[in-house]
């Protein structure tokens, strides 16, 4: 644990309010890279600098408006 900082962040996706969260580590290298709505596709969070994320998970004690938003999904 010496050489590794992990913080939770949580985040809102933009297109569907779903709730993330997700574990932020810090690198001594750059990193990119972003995660995407597992419901609507939108990216969550894009990132890059000296830090990834992981362990990305839908926070599921608020739900989203799944009537309203999925109205018009073609699944
Ligand atoms: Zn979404």
């Amino acid at each position: 644990m010496a050489n590794s900082i992990w913080t939770i962040e949580e985040f809102t996706c933009t297109g569907c309010s779903m709730n993330y969260t997700a574990t932020r580590e810090e690198h001594t290298e750059a990193h990119v890279g972003h995660f995407k709505c597992s419901i609507c596709g939108s990216v969550v969070h894009s990132w890059s600098g000296k830090h990834h994320f992981f362990g990305w998970q839908a926070v599921k004690t608020k739900p989203p408006v799944f009537g309203r938003r999925w109205a018009g999904v073609e699944w």
